[in-house]
Order: structure tokens, then C-alpha cells, then sequence
């Protein structure tokens, strides 16, 4: 692109390195946003600065949140507080939000194991998930992690856990027995290998409907 000026190669540059956006599309895009009136700009550019210095993940849950606070489902007092529904990413949370019909809590895990790329469980939100479990008030843990071989080992792996984190507390003399736990898997409608967060969220929403124990 030498026949353009710097700053718009280095424009087109930036944004086709975001996902889903092709050279083509940043050309396209950088070119709308220098036609665009300077006070507009710079109104992109401040939304830009501010959900990334503002966006962050919810103490409790993981979920996108602002300022460090809890996300809106955590701080929903309408919500179930005895389901935890258990999700790879935050855009499975969004993408289950969309279909309106759960209202529990998330846990975001924040990826899948895959020892082949490296993502082994301590990597993962596995450990902060069983201390949510272990307060009492759960009852019931949706494993929504994805329909893929990762996603399949994941949910596996936390079952284990759970058994093994109850038969501690058993072998302890604990009163407090995690055995009541539902532990459930989202229906086998999604297509094999499908991604939550790509998934409509009808056939999401009848996926958690007809989910079954695990
Ligand atoms: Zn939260």
C-alpha cells in the first residue's frame, strides 16, 4: 500500500488485525472513519480508550464487568444464586444471556483444557469454581462448556473434581456434603464441535432446557 499515506496504511494495518476483519474491510472501515466529522472521531477513539481502561472481569464470576465491580447478573438480586452455570468464555455468557430464559449465575473458566495447546487445568478458573460449589447455597452446576473434544474433557475433568473434593470433605468427617450437587451438561442439540457464542439462541436457550445429568 505505498501509494496511501502512513497513517492510513498504519489505520488499515491496526484495524485488520482485529478478528473477523479482512484487508478489504479495514481498508473499507479506515477509509469511513477519516470521511467521518472530526467531533465523531473523537468520540470513537474516547469509547475505545475507555472500555479498554474500564472493562474488566467480575470478581465473582469472571463475566465482563466495569471498574472491578460485580458484573449485572452477580449483583442481580433476582437471580438464582443455587445455579452456576459454567462457560469457557465470557461471549457464551453473553450469547446465553440473549435467549432470556436462565436465570441463574456464570462461572467463566476462561478457555478449555487442550494439553496440546498448552491449557492445562491450573490454567483455568477450575479451582475459584469449586469454592464457589463449596459454599452451601449451589445446588446445581450447568457444564456449558463448548461441544467440542476440549470442551467435552473439560466438563469431564470438573466432574471428576467434584467427586474427589467430596470424597475429601467425606473422608474429613465434613458435615457439609457437596453430594446433593446436580451436575448437569447442556442437551446434545448443539451440532458437534459448535461454539457456544456462535450458536442462535433458540436452539441455545432448548439446548439448556433439555440439558441432562452428567
Ligand atoms: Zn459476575
Amino acid at each position: 500500500m505505498a501509494s496511501l499515506p502512513e497513517a492510513l496504511s498504519e489505520l488499515i494495518h491496526r484495524l485488520s488485525r482485529l478478528p473477523g476483519i479482512g484487508p478489504r474491510a479495514a481498508e473499507r472501515m479506515a477509509l469511513a472513519i477519516i470521511d467521518k466529522n472530526p467531533a465523531e472521531i473523537a468520540a470513537l477513539a474516547d469509547a475505545l480508550n475507555d472500555a479498554v481502561a474500564r472493562v474488566t472481569h467480575c470478581p465473582h464470576c469472571g463475566c465482563l464487568s466495569q471498574d472491578n465491580r460485580p458484573c449485572r447478573v452477580c449483583d442481580d438480586n433476582a437471580r438464582d444464586r443455587s445455579i452456576i452455570c459454567v462457560v469457557e468464555s465470557p461471549l457464551d455468557s453473553i450469547a446465553l444471556e440473549k435467549g432470556g430464559g436462565y436465570h441463574g449465575l456464570y462461572h467463566v473458566l476462561g478457555g478449555a483444557i487442550s494439553p496440546l495447546s498448552g491449557v492445562l487445568p491450573e490454567d483455568l478458573r477450575i479451582s475459584e469454581l469449586l469454592a464457589r460449589v463449596g459454599d452451601g447455597v449451589v445446588s446445581e452446576l450447568i457444564l456449558a462448556t463448548n461441544a467440542s473434544p476440549e470442551g467435552e474433557a473439560t466438563a469431564l475433568y470438573i466432574r471428576q473434581e467434584l467427586d474427589e473434593l467430596h470424597e475429601r470433605r467425606a473422608a474429613a468427617g465434613s458435615s457439609e456434603s457437596l453430594a446433593r450437587i446436580r451436575v448437569t451438561r447442556l442437551a446434545r442439540g448443539l451440532p458437534s464441535g459448535s461454539q457456544l457464542d456462535y450458536t442462535d439462541s433458540a436452539t441455545l436457550q432448548s439446548a439448556l432446557d433439555n440439558r441432562t445429568e452428567l
